[in-house]
């Protein structure tokens, strides 16, 4: 086992696998910029190393600075949290050169799957269901208005290079084709330096479910059943529940042994989630992520494990410390994520943090870096903690989140908080009756 590991993260994320190292007696390295010299993943950190500036094209996404912290504290392994570099295989190949285990998978699956076409083409080669769609990129408007032809309009374009859900664009006939095209290559070139885009049929009502994944490197992988993360704003996730209020365990079998023995076969490591888009009983891949995701307490809470222990023990070359059998559901668990932000703008609130009180008792975690007097500093995201319920079953975990959102104090800045007060008195809420395009309709039906 590793005796100390270098994380390369900040915020919450970084917390979160500090936690995990000192329950397994590993030291921890935090590294920070300048803004982020009184954060609490310093303060809690074994060591830390300040790799640069504010902006995090010159600290966080820093391979250099990363590197040397390494060196400096003799940090054998490296923890990216999920963000910043948690999916750049160039960092994967470096940290290789220099003898450095990057707790995730290898450089080339991360390669594969952070290129939406060949993630898709992969995908379809190992027996998983995709979105029917162009085969690959599409060039130009009239391959564009011929792919949406065959497949039917409204259809999706999206970047090859996406993520965050930037660079894509509906169409929902062919008038709209060629506009939406042409804005969708000029946003993923100016998002991502790739204006490559590829197309798929925009399905109307889906739900977005995401199967967990976890493989030992060896050829062994199991599943963790699904999240579902339909409750989003401007494809940004906000509320995220597990098991989906209307997944059958017969489809969940289906699914995620399709998913397990998917990974298996490519003898992936570590954690990975396989995202689907599920409309009428069947599912639809979109992509998958090479990594822990925001949204992995749901499924801790659920099963009971410690995804990010088990992501260090796979990467330290030991078996993973379940089967697939040991892996039984219990219960119900739900996340909110707490943005510093005024709704329902959503625009970004950072500032100086005046009382912080977390909420506690039975089936409640709070994984945040907060603290009375800590000030938000506005160059990176505005998630400020993550509130995660768990209980029996559905309506207990709900009523739980009700009473945990009630003890949440944080004055000083503006909160997401307010949305999920709202929300939760919603019946469709209550039902679990929602899709992908539930919230912005509320939304706009709420705030206009
Ligand atoms: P990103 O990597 O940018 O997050 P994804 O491919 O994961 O992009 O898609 C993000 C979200 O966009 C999905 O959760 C869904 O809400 C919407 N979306 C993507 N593809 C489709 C599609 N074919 N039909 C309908 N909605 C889609």
């Amino acid at each position: 086992m590793f005796e100390k590991i270098l994380i390369a993260n900040r915020g919450e994320i970084a917390l979160r696998v500090i936690r995990a190292c000192r329950e397994m007696g590993i030291k921890s390295v935090a590294v920070h910029s300048t803004a982020d010299a009184d954060a609490m993943h310093v303060r809690l950190a074994d060591e830390s190393v300040c790799i640069g500036p504010n902006a995090s094209s010159q600290s966080y996404l820093s391979i250099p600075a990363i590197v040397s912290a390494c060196e400096i504290t003799g940090a054998e392994a490296i923890h990216p949290g999920y963000g910043f570099l948690s999916e750049n295989a160039n960092f994967v190949q470096v940290l290789e050169d220099h003898g450095i285990t990057f707790i995730g998978p290898t450089a080339e699956h991360i390669r594969i799957m952070g290129d939406k076409i060949t993630a898709k083409e992969t995908a379809k080669a190992l027996g998983i269901p995709v979105v029917p769609g162009s085969d690959g990129g599409v060039p130009d408007v009239a391959t564009a208005l011929k792919t949406a032809e065959a497949i039917g309009y409204p259809v999706i374009i999206k970047a090859t290079a996406g993520g965050g859900g930037r660079g894509m664009k509906v169409a929902k006939s062919s008038d709209e084709l060629e506009v939406a095209f042409r804005t969708a290559r000029s946003e993923a070139k100016a998002a991502f330096g790739n204006d490559e885009v590829y197309m798929e049929k925009y399905l109307q009502k889906p739900r977005h479910i995401e199967i967990q994944v976890f493989g030992d490197g060896k050829g062994h992988a199991v599943h963790l059943g699904e999240r579902d993360c339909s409750l989003q704003r401007r494809h940004q996730k906000v509320f995220e529940e597990a098991p989906g209020p209307v997944i059958t365990p017969e489809q969940r079998a289906r699914i995620g042994k399709i998913c397990a023995d998917a990974v298996a076969k490519i003898g992936y490591i570590g954690a990975g989630t396989i995202e689907f888009l599920f409309e009428d009983g069947e599912f639809y891949f979109i992509e998958m992520n090479t990594r822990l995701q925001v949204e992995h307490p749901v499924t801790e809470g659920i099963f009971g494990v410690d995804l990010v222990r088990e992501q260090i023990r796979v990467a330290a070359g030991l078996p993973m410390s379940f089967t697939q059998d040991d892996l039984q559901i219990n219960g119900h668990a739900i996340e909110v994520r707490i943005n510093a932000e005024k709704i329902p703008e959503f625009a970004p609130r950072p500032g100086k943090v005046k009382v912080f009180h977390a909420p506690g008792g039975l089936g409640v975690r709070m994984d945040s870096a907060l603290y009375a007097g800590y000030s938000i500093p506005p160059y990176y995201d505005s998630l400020i903690g993550k509130l995660i319920v768990h209980g029996r079953d559905r309506p207990e975990a709900l009523a739980r989140l009700k009473r945990a959102l009630a003890e949440l104090i944080i004055d000083g800045v503006e909160t997401t908080i307010p949305l999920f007060h709202a929300l939760l008195d919603e019946p469709d809420i209550q039902n679990g009756a929602y899709n992908i395009h539930w919230l912005e309709k509320w939304l706009a039906a709420t705030y206009g």
